[in-house]
């Protein structure tokens, strides 16, 4: 057993560590989780980035797997990073955008 967390606990700390996209503030992103799994994933429904979650206790690691529509976040595909690092970006990106882009 990889002592993963359940599917919902794993729901709550993404919307608690990492609320928005980093590229395009987005904040309805879809989790991935399955149990079997070593690792789960965030999707940005908006401009399509995915995330690669290394997650058990808590998100160990965030690796971009898949760039946004407009190659947003190219340099640093396939580069595992901690969560802070996705956490920050994700901030920046509302606060220079100063309201989340919502689906109308
Ligand atoms: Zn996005």
């Amino acid at each position: 057993m990889r002592g993963k967390i359940s599917e919902e606990e794993a729901k709550n700390q993404v919307a608690k560590h990492f609320p928005w996209c980093p590229f395009c503030c987005f904040e309805h992103l879809e989790i991935d989780v399955k149990p079997e799994r070593e690792y789960d994933y965030i999707i940005c429904e908006n401009c399509g980035a995915k995330w690669e979650m290394g997650i058990q206790e808590k998100i160990k690691s965030m690796k971009l797997v898949v760039t946004s529509v407009d190659w947003k976040g190219k340099d640093l595909l396939d580069k595992k990073m901690e969560p802070k690092f996705w956490q920050n970006k994700a901030w920046l990106c509302v606060l220079t955008r100063r309201t989340p882009k919502k689906r109308s």
